[in-house]
């Protein structure tokens, strides 16, 4: 299967839409995230594309 290399993805809330998504454990069943935004705690975050020119600016 073909992959596209283009850019990274972000993780983001699914409630907020924070990028502020951090995780906090895994297991066999998937991983857990935390949300620092609006405290939310779930196995469902969404994955951003970010273009490939906005990497690492300050
Ligand atoms: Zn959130």
């Amino acid at each position: 299967m073909p992959r596209r290399p283009r850019g990274r993805t972000v993780l983001v809330c699914p409630q907020c839409g924070s990028p502020k998504i951090t995780l906090i454990a895994g297991s066999i069943v998937g991983q857990v995230y935390h949300c620092a935004a609006c405290d939310y705690v779930g196995s469902l975050v969404l994955e951003q594309d970010l273009p490939p020119e906005a990497t690492e600016k300050r």
